[in-house]
């Protein structure tokens, strides 16, 4: 038995078999090698072999999405054969005695870098296409298998670290926990693993190479630790609290149904936050009155080209119709920082999070947010749909977007393509719009704060380092006087204010937000009904 403490990220209990997510990627070691000839044959065996795994998931997608979606797996087995990409993997080998792994991992970032400087959007979109056959030629080197994550049955995954686009494309029905040596508990990583419902760890100081696929392991977000091999005896103990929190959490299954309101009759807008249409049945399960935040970028996360008009429009409509006249707010694309993905081509920055992120994209490459627009107005005609822009910090973005939206409106009546005007808000997310929120408020229908940005805006920590965790503190005097001013400026122009950061879903602040007047509440599917319990205990 072997136990290691890391940082809780949601409070649950699970057991089952471990698999490592072992990304041999992130990790190529330079080795020098005296028979070059032999880490040539080397390359031309993983590149067969990977050849094999392409035409066998272009099957796959065929049967699963469409021939049209898995040309992809077509475009890279051609890569495979190019040419100057495989003259140059044996050209380092010879000339730099190097191992395999490391000549095919400096050609893909070569080529990567080559093709992201490209004129051609086409051309650029390829630099994500041969990052992943070369990380897929690294794994077929080193001997790692892949994992089958349709054929795998419920299990931990264990990690390194792991990246939003990797975590959004994981079937939340095959996850029984998280386990990561790095990451910090305000990534997206970590909200991810809140809004599935299941214990995640982070900041784990585990030795993944003694950790191996099908080792039995306790997740105990309650204690933040994780116990691989465990004993008999404690096998029964966690099984017995398994079944604890079960039952805890039918209890919970009364607030179903129930108003959200004080013991005064005062009524909060509790809603649900989601990432993709799979979590939408989350939502309905634990009867949220509405979502308060779809974070519609997790849809451009984890695949190699923009989502188009349609399949945006298809998605968001969807969502909207499910929800069936409850309120949908779907938040516009807010890519970058930890939201990475290669195809945007966003190149490397000192403060990522303080760089070219959000709708500061939006409103640089208006065609990316043209589109989305689009997809939202036409979607807004089969439900209630609301629309919130990320990471505003001026009047001026706002009127820009009005602008936009001016545009987009009279493309559609041209083309005449129905459509409808949804309700737009803004979050609340930057100290300038704090302070400014008393002009933004004439300029739009809702706040929603967002916390986790305003935190670390305001204290000056990025989310992302895990080893500022213990000074990220939302409960600073500093926020909670923010989330007043913003509150006070919506009222007095006769507009709501919600919260939709993590900071919403904290029982210990539920009472404090009422009295500051908070209208809604967006939080984590699960945390619905515990909110709404809390609520209706609070008398003002
Ligand atoms: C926030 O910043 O509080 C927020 C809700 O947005 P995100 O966590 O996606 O940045
Ligand atoms: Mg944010």
């Amino acid at each position: 038995m072997v136990r290691f403490s890391g940082k809780s990220v949601y409070k649950g209990i699970t057991m089952g078999s471990v698999v490592l997510l072992d990304k041999a990627g992130c990790q190529v070691k330079r080795g020098k090698v005296e028979d070059t000839d032999t880490e040539a044959a080397r390359v031309r065996v993983a590149i067969e072999q990977a050849k094999e795994q392409l035409r066998s998931l272009y099957d796959k997608a065929v049967k699963e999405v469409g021939e049209a979606s898995a040309a992809i797996f077509e475009v890279h087995q051609m890569m495979l054969e190019d040419e100057d990409y495989l003259e140059s993997i044996d050209n380092i080998i010879q000339t730099e005695n190097v191992n395999a792994e490391y000549a095919v991992a400096i050609t893909g970032d070569n080529f990567a870098e080559m093709f992201a400087g490209m004129d051609d959007d086409y051309m650029r979109a390829r630099a994500a296409d041969v990052k992943d056959i070369s990380n897929r030629l690294v794994n077929n080197l080193y001997g790692h298998e892949e994992i089958d994550f349709n054929a795998m049955e419920p299990s931990i995954i264990v990690a390194d670290d792991l990246t939003p686009s990797e975590t959004v494309q994981m079937d939340k029905e095959k996850i029984l926990a998280f386990v990561t040596v790095h990451g910090s508990t305000n990534s997206h990583t970590a909200i991810l693993a809140r809004m599935m419902n299941i214990p995640a760890l982070v900041g784990v100081p585990m030795e993944l190479d003694r950790i191996h696929n099908g080792m039995t392991a306790v997740v105990d977000g309650f204690s933040a630790e994780v116990i691989f091999e465990p004993t008999e005896e404690l096998c029964v103990k966690t099984q017995k609290r398994i079944r604890e929190e079960k039952e805890k959490n039918l209890l919970l299954q009364d607030m179903k149904g129930m108003e959200t309101i004080t013991q005064g009759g005062r009524e909060i807008k509790l809603y649900a936050n989601i990432g993709s249409i799979s979590d939408v049945g989350y939502v309905l399960e634990n009867d949220a009155a509405g979502i308060g935040l779809f974070r519609s970028e997790f849809l451009y996360l984890g695949r190699s080209d923009f989502p188009t008009e349609e399949e945006q429009f298809q998605a968001y409509r969807q969502v909207v119709q499910t929800m069936a006249g409850k309120k949908v707010i779907i938040r516009t694309l807010d890519i970058g920082a930890d939201k990475q993905t290669d195809y945007f081509n966003l190149g490397k920055e000192d403060n990522p999070a303080l760089g070219y992120r959000a709708i500061r994209i939006c409103l640089k490459q208006p065609d990316i947010f043209k589109t989305q627009l689009r997809a939202l107005l036409r979607a807004s005609v089969y439900g209630n749909l609301s629309i919130m822009y990320p990471m505003i910090i001026s009047t001026d973005e706002v009127r820009k977007i009005y602008d936009i939206m001016r545009e987009v409106q009279q493309e559609l009546e041209e083309q005449e393509i129905p459509y409808t005007l949804p309700e737009q808000g803004i979050m609340i997310e930057t100290p300038a719009a704090v302070m400014i929120s008393d002009e933004l408020a004439e300029l739009v229908d809702f706040f929603s704060i967002g916390t986790n940005d305003l935190t670390q805006y305001t204290l000056a920590i990025d989310r992302q380092n895990e080893r500022l965790d213990d000074f990220y503190n939302p409960h600073h005097k500093a926020v909670l006087k923010m989330i007043q001013m913003v509150i006070n400026n919506a009222h007095k122009h006769g507009k709501w204010a919600g919260i939709c950061g993590e900071l919403g879903a904290d029982i210990d602040l539920t009472e404090e937000f009422v009295r500051m007047g908070v209208d809604e509440l967006s939080v984590s599917p699960s945390m619905v009904l515990r909110l709404r319990k809390r609520i209706r205990e609070i008398t003002l």
